[in-house]
């Protein structure tokens, strides 16, 4: 059979040897006679995992010792509400940085928590222009005290992504789904980071939280026990039954990555994949991207047939070539590579290849 290779946004594709070893070891995993699914989430065995997780995970971010890893339930939006509910009390605001799809529906749901009232905006993306840029504000500026400050590095919808880190009196906190692990960040910089898993860790439904322990001191407003991150801290993410699956997944991936050489050997890989990519549609001018070069997601290639009436051929033509899910999300329209880490070089270069022959065929 050959190769097919999954450019999904999310549920995206999991390293092929981490697939393996699952498959592997579904029936009868550690010697035990039973799958990872079927024991104890409190067992001696799954334990150990749990903790090989976190040492993993804190070694491949190189987590400071104040921060506290969480494995919740609820991926990414379950964060939406964790962060309002666990963080900004009874009389709490917070601004939030909007760049796309995602930091624009993390708003509405903390609007929908905290009220109108306590939920600042400000939307950073520049769209007068030809090409999409990115506009930070002047934090100095704002004389609001802000419990923290949101945003998402990287819109998976958009393909846009913010390398600047940002620089304000506030905790801020990062919505990293879907760039977690893609490249050295320095966590120290954070109150709190967040990544549903489904695109850099594992499966979906579970989420990584990494958080700073004094943001644990913030006034937090009533809610469900299972998103409470207090709660979470004092039972080792184990308040109640987690989605042991999808952590045991998790483990496989982090090790799988350390033994690519961890974060910085996979972002040097990432930088050379959006690298050819963008470069060859810069070169074409079947092919265009609407984000100006700093700006473009080394994760989520978004681009469009100068003649969209090609678009289903495209499609169709880019499946029988075993190149699936590069359709662009149905808000923004055009085509998606989401080239995540799993992402091999030679999945880049088979969409290259097949792009340049649609080219030459249609043109
Ligand atoms: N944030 C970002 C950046 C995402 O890409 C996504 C999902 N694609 C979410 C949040 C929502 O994640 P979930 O579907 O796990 O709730």
């Amino acid at each position: 059979m050959s190769v097919t290779y999954n450019f999904c946004a999310g549920p995206a594709m999991l390293p092929t040897e981490v697939m393996e070893k699952a498959q592997k070891e579904l029936l009868n995993w550690n010697g035990l006679g039973v799958s990872v699914m079927e024991v104890s989430h409190r067992s001696k065995e799954f334990i150990a995992l749990t903790e090989q997780a976190e040492a993993d995970l804190r070694q491949l971010m190189n987590i400071p010792s104040n921060y506290h890893v969480l494995f919740m339930h609820g991926g990414g939006r379950g964060q939406f509400s964790a962060v309002v509910n666990n963080f900004l009390g009874n009389d709490g605001r917070a601004l939030y940085l909007v760049d796309g799809s995602w930091s624009s529906a993390a708003v509405e749901e903390a609007r929908k928590l905290a009220g109108e009232n306590c939920i600042d905006v400000v939307e950073i993306v520049n769209k007068d222009n030809e090409l999409v840029t990115v506009e930070l504000p002047d934090f100095n500026a704002i004389n609001t005290d802000y419990r923290y400050v949101h945003y998402c590095p990287n819109e998976t919808v958009d393909g846009i992504e913010i390398f600047d880190s940002i620089d304000c009196p506030w905790p801020v906190i990062a919505d990293m789904s879907s760039n977690i692990m893609s490249q050295e960040i320095d966590v120290s910089r954070f109150g709190l980071i967040y990544a549903g898993a489904q695109k850099n860790i594992g499966p979906s439904g579970l989420s990584i939280v990494i958080v700073r322990d004094d943001m644990l001191q913030l006034p937090s407003l009533p809610q469900s026990s299972i998103m409470d991150y207090r709660l979470a801290v004092k039972h080792g993410s184990m308040y109640n039954t987690p989605p042991t699956f999808a952590w045991y997944l998790a483990a496989e991936v982090f090790a799988w990555l350390k033994q690519q050489g961890g974060v910085k050997q996979i972002a040097a890989q990432n930088e050379i994949k959006a690298e050819k990519l963008y470069q060859y549609i810069d070169s074409s001018e079947f092919y265009l991207t609407k984000v100006s070069a700093k700006y473009r997601s080394k994760m989520n290639v978004t681009f469009y047939l100068a003649d969209e009436s090609l678009n289903d051929r495209f499609l169709a033509e880019a499946k029988a070539n075993n190149l699936v899910a590069l359709k662009g999300h149905r808000s923004v329209g055009g085509m998606r590579a989401s080239i995540y880490n799993a992402m091999p070089l030679s999945g880049v270069e088979a969409l290259i290849q097949f792009m340049q022959q649609f080219e030459a065929q249609n043109s």
